[in-house]
């Protein structure tokens, strides 16, 4: 039967774009449909407004630090509304792009809210269009636990649209967003409080990673609050919020942050008109080559719940297109060694494994780590360190992992991730030339093993 469309994607954003574009360019007939903004979460309210925002926390240290140096400047001041208007103007330039993208590659872009019909049909706007493939890539959504009082919280939605920087922010979760953004609120100004439910937040990551950037950001003045979380939350008469915890304390703030997880957008998508299945924690269940439960129906990104990063999204999307419309280059995607950046101040970085994972998946490992104080400090007064981290197989030699807490760990890492995919040794580490002075060279001088 002819259709309208070969592929019918639902979901403008990293991985959806990336399957319509190059889908479109092996000769396919694509849609894609969007319902609130192109480029999705990362471009919108994800990885680019909160890079840009870390940059401008950033300031405030390079401000500090400059006296060192020998400049002098009046009291540096801040404005909230500036840095939100210039990114906001930014949004938009990528917005247009990623139209053009769509358009100049031949896809037929659809704006409006999609509904699956049947697992070939797709309706928008009130008109109905049929495709031989439908794709979900409709990300997700910031998840809040449904608390007295949950409905004066915010979300990361929310924060890259605030009139002003609230004076007193908590900051609740433990992970990448919550991190970063305690990182950006405290930068700018704001006395910032990070509520963890546990013992130590960043779960997952390597324990002296973890450790490490409590540490330094307890040093810069943070707030770090552990086993502790909210049993409520009030509205003052002045507008301000009392939170109660459930130990009985009790804490002002003027913005309540949740940062607790995301769940696949499902809203209203109509998978009730079609055999896709979810998997126990709600996402939608894929096989290794992107299959939902119903044939026809393919699905990628977040809302598929594996890795819920931008890079992987749009490995996905790529593997998708393949897939379906050039199977001779068709390769899966390799979810090992995948490396990630946490942008907090100091930022994280980090490929492969953490030793605690190391070690329960019984390597005999070698630990090597460094802590020194960054070079440009030291004509200044912050006492920041650098953490440094390898994680060695000790029958193999091969590098499993590598860790750093300091500046620029996202920058250094990228490389460092070619490196151990291709299977670097710590010998190849060690006969790697540094490039001096730099931080990064202490990836390839670490000698003495701390633990074996
Ligand atoms: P999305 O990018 O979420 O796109 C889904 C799109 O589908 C959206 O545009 C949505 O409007 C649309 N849609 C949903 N339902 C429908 C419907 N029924 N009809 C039509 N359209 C629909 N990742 C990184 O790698 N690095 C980072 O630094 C980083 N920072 C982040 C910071 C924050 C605050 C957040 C929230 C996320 C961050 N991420 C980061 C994660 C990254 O943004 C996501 O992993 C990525 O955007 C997922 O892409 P996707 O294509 O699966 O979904
Ligand atoms: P994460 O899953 O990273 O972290 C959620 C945090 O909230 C955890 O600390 C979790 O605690 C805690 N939590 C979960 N439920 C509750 C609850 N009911 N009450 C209190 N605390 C709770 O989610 P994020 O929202 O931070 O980010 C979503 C994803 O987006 C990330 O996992 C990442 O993949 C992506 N992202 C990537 C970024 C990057 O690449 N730099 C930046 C931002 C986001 P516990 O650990 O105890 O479960």
């Amino acid at each position: 039967m002819a259709h309208d469309f070969d592929l019918y994607v639902i979901g403008a954003g990293s991985g959806g774009v990336r399957a319509a574009r190059f889908a479109a360019g092996f000769g396919a007939k694509v849609a894609v449909a969007e319902s609130r903004y192109l480029g999705g979460t990362c471009v919108n309210v994800g990885c680019v407004p909160k890079k840009l925002l870390v940059y401008g926390a950033h300031f405030a240290e390079d401000f500090e630090q400059a006296s060192g140096f020998g400049w002098s400047l009046d009291e540096a001041q801040f404005d909230w509304p500036t840095l939100i208007a210039n990114k906001d103007r930014e949004i938009n330039r990528l917005n247009g792009i990623y139209r053009n993208l769509l358009v100049n590659s031949g896809v037929t872009l659809h704006e409006g809210h999609a509904k699956i019909v049947d697992p070939h049909t797709v309706e928008i706007n009130g008109e109905r269009f049929t495709a031989k493939n439908i794709l979900i890539a409709t990300g997700g959504w910031p998840q809040i636990p449904e608390i007295p009082g949950h409905e004066h919280a915010i979300s990361s939605n929310q924060a890259f649209f605030l009139k002003a920087l609230p004076k007193r922010v908590l900051v609740v979760g433990g992970g990448y967003i919550a991190v970063e953004f305690a990182g950006i609120f405290h930068g700018l100004g704001a006395q910032t409080t990070l509520l963890y439910r546990s013992e130590l937040f960043l779960r997952g990551f390597d324990g002296s990673v973890r450790k490490h950037l409590q540490e330094e950001l307890t040093k810069r003045g943070m707030d770090l609050q552990f086993n502790a979380d909210i049993e409520r939350i009030d509205k003052q008469a002045d507008g301000s919020l009392k939170v109660t915890l459930k130990d009985g304390r009790q804490l002002e703030a003027d913005c309540v942050f949740y940062a607790t997880g995301r769940r696949p957008m499902l809203d209203n998508l109509g998978l009730e008109n079609t055999g896709v299945k979810l998997d126990k924690k709600g996402f939608v269940e894929v096989d290794d080559q992107y299959q939902t439960a119903e044939p026809s129906i393919l699905a990628l990104g977040d809302v598929i719940g594996r890795v819920q990063l931008t890079p992987v999204a749009l490995a996905e999307g790529m593997a998708v297109a393949r897939r379906l419309f050039k199977p001779e280059q068709y390769r899966p995607v390799d979810y090992k060694m995948i490396p990630t950046a946490v942008f907090s101040l100091p930022n994280i970085g980090t490929v492969g494994l953490t030793e605690e994972e190391a070690r329960e998946a019984g390597h005999e490992v070698v630990i090597y780590e460094s802590r020194f104080r960054p070079m440009k400090l030291t004509l200044t007064e912050c006492q920041e360190r650098t953490l440094m981290k390898l994680v060695v197989d000790a029958r193999t030699d091969k590098v499993l992992g590598c860790h750093m807490v300091g500046p620029e760990a996202g920058e250094i890492v990228q490389g460092l991730a070619i490196a151990l995919k291709a299977g670097a040794t710590k010998r190849d580490f060690d006969e790697t030339i540094g490039v001096h002075p730099t931080a990064a060279e202490e990836f390839v001088t670490m000698r003495t093993p701390v633990a074996g």
